[in-house]
């Protein structure tokens, strides 16, 4: 059947479609680098997919993007010998947006249209961008491995609706035809075009080749007569198609990489930092490897694609690989290129081979290094903006990767009781530690107010220490895995008693008996909070709250079990102990109390004080206000 069929854009093409031609006008150049770069792709595609399937790269030919003009008609063709796509694929892939950042993308467009050609690659609506330059747009395409006569051709105005229509194509792989807007002719020259693609496509790393008409003057063969000229269609090669990764890299300028960043990525904004190198020893290796400056929007999702494309001999093998690099620098993009590896490198070979082991041994170290490097140089901004993009990214190697554990607790920043910021390394702690200090001392809690209002702080700061706040959820699951950095044992101060190593207190302090009036008193508050708490201790920790609870050293905190829960683990609960202030007014009075009744609400809110101020919830919220209530009568 060969008959046109006509389809209906997604209302989101639609909506899409108006705003970037609107929004674009002015950047209207970025549509030809789009369409080399989906070429390009579908070259990797059509590269790799012939490793295992031999049919597939039959009668290919050299693969290569070719663009051609013609200005009587106001077309420009951007033609390649890539992968293709059938009749389905065509559907899905141009005719929809199937992704799921298209919505995001469009709010954002609409928020502020001065961004949006950037936001056009992060989002992958790559391919409607020629809708800027093209009144018409025609698509001929044909998949490889599959016949003459399955090819399709796809025509659009860009105005709600596509047509669809059985063809025949003698060759597999894409041919679009833009027909040029009035407005836009002047691009057909081959000056324009050529400037275009150095400018945006230069490191593709399949030739660029354009059909370039020139005359020639041919002298006259009798004298007397007038020379002629005669036009000629010459072939030429406009973008260099070495792989930026191949040259050296005090030849390749910062342009050049951001631009080569952005076509790996995707991404709309300049990397934030790259590191280019060349390895030789055990496994040899180029890497190229970026940082982003923003976190992409499905950072935190579990199956999210991520890694860094692996080349072999500068055959691309496949994109975002996973095995060159660890779950925890998943934002990190860039190339891989060794020789190491065979050409037909399977899946199976990928999924253990200890040359990518080392590999990524090697990528993961050179990250790190990277980091360090700009944690500790002169740009703190550059790496305060990195943080706060991806420090809670990191923090997960401190779990999932023992042998860079040191090196990754080098990148992290805290707030601390010296500095509200999160710019506090422990590095910088332990410059600063007291004489004689040997602990870190840290609290973890859900928010900096509470972390910076708990009465664990008191005895710390009455002696001058400072103390770690840290306030993410994943903080507490990640200290469990840091037990010293530098020589230095992290101590957990609401966890376990008081430990404080200052050697000189401890000599004066005689060994704290307890008062019969402080047994009297821990037996009346433990009488009336049986069960909820451990048991009852006097706290060597206050000196102006009036209570605490205080976790077993191996137990969690009170947030993150409460986070664990809310997920849905099967956490057991650890009970705390309530520490109390013998000397504070409220504890007093609970000992001189005679009715009972008033001494038994003081020891419950004294409880239940402590839980506020360790940012948990009340049990009972409407008791404890009718406890408060009955007090203040
Ligand atoms: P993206 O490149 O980010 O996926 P595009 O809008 O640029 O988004 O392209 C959409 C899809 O259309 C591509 O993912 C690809 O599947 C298909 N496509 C576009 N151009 C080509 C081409 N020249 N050859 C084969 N498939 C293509
Ligand atoms: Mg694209």
């Amino acid at each position: 059947m060969s008959q046109k069929e006509t389809m209906q854009f997604q209302t989101e093409v639609n909506q899409l479609l108006k705003l970037m031609i609107h929004s674009l006008y002015s950047n209207h150049e970025i549509f030809l680098r789009e369409l080399i770069s989906n070429a390009s792709d579908a070259l990797d595609k059509r590269r790799f997919e012939g490793l295992t399937d031999a049919k597939l790269i039959e009668n290919q030919g050299n693969p290569e993007i070719f663009i051609t003009m013609d200005a009587e008609q106001k077309t420009l063709t951007i033609r390649d010998n890539g992968i293709g796509m059938n009749r389905d694929e065509v559907i899905e892939n141009i005719g929809t947006i199937a992704k799921s950042g298209t919505k995001a993308f469009l709010e954002k467009l609409e928020e502020n249209q001065k961004d949006a050609s950037n936001l056009i690659g992060q989002f992958g609506v790559g391919f409607y961008s020629a809708f800027i330059v093209a009144d018409k747009v025609t698509l001929t395409t044909r998949k490889a491995g599959e016949p003459e006569d399955s090819a399709v051709i796809w025509e659009s105005t860009g105005e709600g609706e596509f047509s669809l229509e059985n063809t025949s194509k003698a060759v597999a792989g894409t041919e679009i035809t833009l027909h040029m807007r009035d407005e836009h002719i002047n691009l057909l020259n081959e000056w324009s075009i050529r400037s275009i693609i150095t400018k945006y496509s230069d490191h593709i790393a399949y030739p660029v080749m354009m059909e370039i008409e020139r005359t020639k003057t041919v002298p006259a063969e009798q004298e007397g007569e007038e020379p002629t000229t005669v036009s000629e269609i010459e072939i030429e090669q406009i973008n260099s198609a070495t792989s930026i990764w191949q040259r050296d890299k005090k030849d390749v300028t910062d342009d050049e990489y951001k631009e080569f960043y952005k076509h790996i990525s995707h991404d709309y904004a300049d990397p934030l930092l790259w590191s280019h190198n060349k390895v030789e020893g055990k496994v040899n290796y180029t890497s190229l490897l970026f940082v982003p400056e923003h976190a992409q929007q499905n950072m935190w999702e579990q199956n999210q694609d991520y890694g860094l494309q692996l080349y072999v001999r500068r055959v691309f093998i496949m994109n975002a690989t996973d095995k060159l690099i660890p779950r925890y620098l998943r934002f990190v993009k860039g190339v891989v290129d060794t020789a190491d590896l065979p050409l037909n490198v399977s899946r199976e070979i990928l999924q253990s081979s200890s040359t990518l082991d080392s590999i990524k041994q090697g990528v993961t170290r050179r990250v790190l290094t990277m980091l360090n490097n700009l944690a500790t140089g002169d740009e703190k901004e550059k790496y305060a903006t990195f943080y706060k993009e991806f420090g809670r990214v990191i923090k997960e190697g401190i779990g999932e990767d023992a042998s860079n554990k040191e090196n990754i607790a080098k990148l992290l920043r805290f707030a601390s009781t010296k500095n509200d910021a999160e710019e506090v390394s422990f590095a910088d702690y332990i410059g600063r530690m007291k004489e004689g200090q040997e602990n870190i001392y840290f609290i973890t809690t859900d928010n900096l107010n509470t972390a910076k209002n708990s009465p664990h702080l008191e005895i710390y700061r009455s002696k001058g220490y400072e103390v770690i706040l840290m306030t993410d959820v994943i903080d507490d699951w990640m200290m469990g895995f840091l037990s010293e950095f530098e020589g230095k044992k992290f101590v957990n101060i609401a966890k376990g008693d008081v430990n404080l190593d200052d050697k000189a207190e401890d000599e004066k302090k005689e060994k704290p008996e307890l008062t019969n009036e402080d047994k009297a008193i821990i037996d009346k508050i433990t009488n009336v909070l049986g069960e909820k708490v451990e048991n009852v201790k006097v706290s060597k920790r206050l000196t102006n709250s009036a209570s605490v609870l205080v976790r077993n050293e191996y137990a969690l905190s009170s947030h993150f079990e409460k986070m664990l829960k809310e997920a849905g683990h099967d956490v057991p609960s650890m009970k705390p102990w309530l520490e109390i202030n013998v000397k504070h007014p409220l504890v007093e009075r609970i000992a001189r109390e005679t009715d009972n009744a008033i001494a038994d609400d003081l020891a419950m809110l004294i409880y239940e004080e402590a839980l506020l101020l360790e940012g948990s919830q009340l049990e009972n919220p409407s008791e404890f206000v009718n406890r408060l209530n009955r007090l203040m009568k």
